[in-house]
This record gives structure tokens, C-alpha cells and sequence, in this order.
């Protein structure tokens, strides 16, 4: 550990960690789970946690299923986990666009809309209209927000036609492109986001993440959200908002809607550029899962800038070296 800015989990620190933390957040793929398979002794290591008494939060890059659809998840993993303890990069986008007013731009606060229960709904303004490159996670959390969204894999059906004279028609009324993973992308998608940001100035241009790759699958890594992100900041020449992690924008909204001082907060992740970055961005204890995509000699590579505070191969380890 010497040459680490960061120590291995052993039985003293994470007797001091336990004590130190009343909230832990959880990245999802490569913590919790891979894909669709549950990473061995997280069902255990959650409940346990419970019984101590500790508030567990879920808070997940990847947009393609709404927090309703999580909650599903969860529940068929055998974990039982409420919607309002998930935090995905869908809803992410969906809040976004509601704390900053859109399309009026009048800054609202998180507070108020926690306080006055405007989260969800929110009237039949037709000018609240967003195009998606995405699946039905963001579609869904938009819908959800009194949003209209269009696009999404529906469009994945869609072609360009190149024929002389023939031109390719968009909704003018669209005030914001989302952009996340999405498995049905093609070039009419691509056309069609491209104008909107391109042929609107006011229009916004919303990453739900730049992750370079995911667990679609539990064996393997696939393209993720970032490569979508990237087709669109290549056409526009723009860069986007990006409101999943690593940016403060979520935590902001976690921190309002639990009221809890980020010190007694502990993010556990398996992405140093988004997890450990995440907590770190605002003050949170972080600690790396060796369980997913990041590995002992990523940490120590000389070009790594990020240092968790601790690491250990997997949650598991957080009840049983406390049993120690
Ligand atoms: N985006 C996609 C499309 C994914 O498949 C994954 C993981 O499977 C992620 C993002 C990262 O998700 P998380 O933040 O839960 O690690
Ligand atoms: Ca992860």
C-alpha cells in the first residue's frame, strides 16, 4: 500500500468506517451486480447493513430502465430495495430538466421541488418537449416529470432517405436532447438530435453519462452511453450537460432530499472516473470494489489521478472483516 494514496480494507478500518458512515450509496453494475447476476454475498451484506441501522442509497450510470424498472430488478434478484432509494441517470435527466425550469430556464430549487411534491407531473405545456437518443428508461422518468418526450427506440426503425429534394423534417418545439445508452442508435437518431441542438441555440444537449463501456451481459463489456455521447459532440460540435456520475448534479439532489452531511456518507464503486470521482466531488468517503471493471493495477498505474480512500475485492468484505 505504501506507494497507494489508498489502503486495503482490513478488520480495524472497517470498524471505523461503519462507525464513521450513516449512508452508504451503491454503484450498481460491478457492486451489486453484473449484468443480471448478483455478485455473490451483496444479499447478505445488505441486509446486514440494514440491521445496523445504516440508510442505503442505489445510484446507477446506466439510463436504459426507470427507477420503477429497478425496483423490479431488484426485487427478482431477490433484494427488496424501494424506488425512492434509486437514483439512476434517467431520473437523473428528468430532474435536470425540472430544477432548471425547462424550457423557461428559471432556476427552481431541489428543496422545492422535494417540498412541494413536484417530481412527478407537471401540466400539458406542449413546449416541454425533449428528443431522446436513448431507451425507455429516460423515456419513462421523462414521461413521469410531465415531460413529452419523442425519439427513443421507437425511432431505431426509422431511415434517412437521401433522394434529391427530400428533407428530413424535425419538431421545432424541441427544447432538449437527451442522450444515453441506446442499443437501437442509427442515423436518422443521429439527424435528428443533430438538428434540434444545431438549428436551436437555447436548445439543451444532456448526456445521462459518458461511461466508455457496460455489463450488458455478466461475461463481458459493451459500448456504453459515452460512444452515443460522442456521436452527437462530433455532429454538433458541442459538449453536453452530463447529469450522472461524475457529476455533482445528483448528489446535490441526494444530499437535499436526505439532509445529510456528505462526512457521514460512504460512495462504493467500482469506476474510479465515475464512482470514486462522484463521492470524491463532494466530500463523501469512497470506497473501490475490486469486483467489476477496475482492478488492483489500475489503482497503482502512475497515470491515475483518482485514489479512493479504501479498497477491497468485494462488498462482502465491508460485514465480514467487521465480524473479524
Ligand atoms: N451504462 C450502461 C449501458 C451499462 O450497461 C452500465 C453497466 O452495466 C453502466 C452504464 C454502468 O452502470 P453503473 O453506474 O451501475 O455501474
Ligand atoms: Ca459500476
Amino acid at each position: 500500500d505504501e506507494k497507494l494514496g489508498c489502503q486495503r480494507l482490513t478488520p480495524q478500518t472497517t470498524v471505523n468506517l461503519l462507525d464513521s458512515v450513516d449512508v452508504f450509496l451503491f454503484d450498481c453494475d460491478g457492486v451489486i451486480w453484473k449484468g443480471d447476476a448478483l455478485i455473490d454475498g451483496v444479499a447478505d451484506t445488505l441486509d446486514t447493513l440494514r440491521a445496523m441501522g445504516k440508510k442505503l442509497v442505489f445510484v446507477t450510470n446506466n439510463s436504459t430502465k426507470s427507477r420503477r424498472r429497478y425496483a423490479e430488478k431488484f426485487s427478482s434478484l431477490g433484494i427488496s430495495v424501494a424506488e425512492d432509494e434509486i437514483f439512476s441517470s434517467s431520473f437523473a435527466a428528468a430532474m435536470y430538466l425540472k430544477v432548471n425550469d425547462f424550457p423557461k430556464e428559471k432556476k427552481v430549487l431541489v428543496s422545492e421541488l422535494l417540498l412541494w411534491g413536484l417530481v412527478r407531473g407537471g401540466g400539458s405545456n406542449p413546449t416541454r418537449c425533449i428528443y431522446v437518443i436513448g431507451e425507455e428508461g429516460i423515456l419513462e422518468e421523462l414521461e413521469l416529470a410531465g415531460f413529452t418526450a419523442l425519439g427513443g427506440p421507437e425511432d431505431g426503425k426509422k431511415t434517412v432517405h437521401m433522394k434529391p429534394n427530400n428533407f428530413f423534417e424535425h419538431d421545432k418545439n424541441v427544447g432538449a436532447v437527451v442522450v444515453g445508452l441506446d442499443k437501437y442508435i442509427n442515423y436518422y437518431k443521429l439527424q435528428y438530435g443533430t438538428l434540434c441542438i444545431r438549428e436551436n441555440p437555447g436548445c439543451l444537449f444532456i448526456a445521462t453519462n459518458r461511461d466508455a463501456v457496460g455489463h450488458l451481459t455478466n461475461l463481458q463489456e459493451f459500448p456504453g452511453a459515452g460512444c452515443m455521447v460522442a456521436a452527437v459532440c462530433g455532429s454538433t460540435q458541442k459538449e453536453p450537460i452530463v447529469v450522472g456520475k461524475p457529476s455533482t448534479f445528483l448528489m446535490d439532489f441526494l444530499l437535499q432530499k436526505f439532509n445529510i452531511p456528505t462526512c457521514r456518507m460512504c460512495m462504493v464503486g467500482d469506476r474510479l472516473d465515475t464512482d470514486i470521482l462522484f463521492g470524491q466531488n463532494s466530500g463523501c468517503r469512497t470506497l473501490l470494489v475490486l469486483s467489476g471493471v477496475t482492478n488492483l493495477s489500475d489503482i497503482q498505474d502512475s497515470s491515475n489521478h483518482i485514489q479512493p480512500d479504501y479498497y477491497t475485492s468485494t462488498l462482502s468484505d465491508v460485514v465480514s472483516l467487521f465480524n473479524n
